[in-house]
């Protein structure tokens, strides 16, 4: 364990990844795309996954006066998709919110909905205009292991040659300075349990998982994998070994994800009948210990705890107090002597 690279975590978090590598906070800046989802849009099904919420997990996405995409009629979303400078505009009103006296550099994180599953060239504008922000220092796209096509891969290659070699001069930023930028792809996996896939109607088996994570290889892009902790009817053991495998491809990060129940999700409606049960504060620390125990020390942990929208979050409530999981999570490694990769 090495503890000065991790700060003081028994665990590499991201925000030491940040610091090891530029010195300071990197802020994230959360946009709302204005892209769909195979799974909403008819193409594999039209009510999404059982926990997805109305914002396509993208409730942190930055808001644009109120733009809800999903209600445009015809004539206004085209006008969104058509202007060039919508997710510039949500990237300035992340950096005002932030009020720069945070940092002055920022990730650019494609949240809401499948953020590879679009128009090529919209999705090439998008991403450009982000990754040649001046204070943009990289780009994460959230996506589905399904919606990495060829099209995508080949865009990413020529992104990532562009931006990401070194030799990319920001000169909007007014100053010399040169360095690489970085894309990030996230995905969306949660389980490699085809009964739970099916369940929460993720919609594609393990295998594609396993195919996306050989593109992104090849094409050296990294990738981060959404794991779902408190799936229903999932053991820990079950838990524990799709984290298992996921460690196994040496994924660039990881974010483990307490299951939340949101409002308006079939996943309520489930659990308000009583069909099965959330976990409780000490069984999710013990199997998030369990967990990064099991996952190698170079990789980068960018969540270990629920990070859903509070207003609609209906259990585990005791996720409310993120402050209180995560001191206690720290604790009890400390007292157990715990940290990642010690099982490895
Ligand atoms: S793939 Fe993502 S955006 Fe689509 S329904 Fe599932 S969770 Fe929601």
């Amino acid at each position: 364990m090495n503890l000065i690279d991790w700060l003081d975590k028994p665990y590499y978090s991201l925000n030491a990844y940040f610091k090891n590598t530029y010195g300071e906070k990197i802020y994230k800046i959360a946009v709302n795309a204005g892209l769909s989802c195979p799974n909403r849009d008819g193409t594999l099904g039209s009510r999404g996954c059982i926990f997805c919420s109305r914002g396509g997990s993208g409730d942190f996405a930055v808001d644009m006066s109120g733009l809800d995409i999903e209600t445009l009629n015809d004539k206004d979303y085209d006008k969104i998709m058509n202007s060039t400078d919508y997710v510039s505009r949500q990237i300035e009103a992340g950096i005002t919110k932030f009020n720069k006296a945070v940092g002055d550099k920022f990730i650019i994180y494609f949240q809401a909905f499948t953020n590879t599953y679009g128009d090529i060239e919209y999705l090439r504008r998008i991403w450009t205009e982000a990754l040649s922000h001046k204070d943009v220092v990289g780009i994460s796209i959230a996506t589905r292991p399904d919606c990495i096509g060829d099209e995508v891969v080949y865009l990413l290659r020529e992104l990532k040659e562009k931006y990401c070699c070194g030799d990319y001069v920001n000169d909007l930023s007014g100053k010399d300075k040169s360095f690489d930028k970085f894309i990030w792809i996230e995905l969306g996996l949660q389980t490699i349990h085809e009964k739970t896939a099916e369940y929460i109607r993720r919609g594609y088996h393990l295998s594609v998982y396993d195919e996306a994570v050989k593109k992104l290889d090849d094409i050296g892009i990294p990738y981060i994998t959404h794991v779902i902790l408190g799936l229903p009817y999932e053991t820990s053991k079950m838990m524990l070994d799709t984290v298992r495998y996921v460690n196994e491809r040496k994924p660039f990060g990881i974010k483990l994800q307490l299951l939340h129940i949101l409002e308006g999700t079939d996943l309520a409606d489930e659990y308000r009948k009583g069909k099965f049960e959330v976990l409780d504060m000490e069984s999710y620390i013990s199997l998030v210990i369990e967990c990064l125990e099991n996952i190698s020390p170079e990789v980068v942990v960018h969540r270990v705890t629920g990070d859903g929208p509070k207003k609609i979050l209906i259990a585990p409530i005791w996720s409310k107090d993120k402050k209180k999981v995560l001191n206690t999570l720290h604790k009890r490694m400390r007292e157990l002597g715990a940290y990642q990769g010690m099982k490895v």
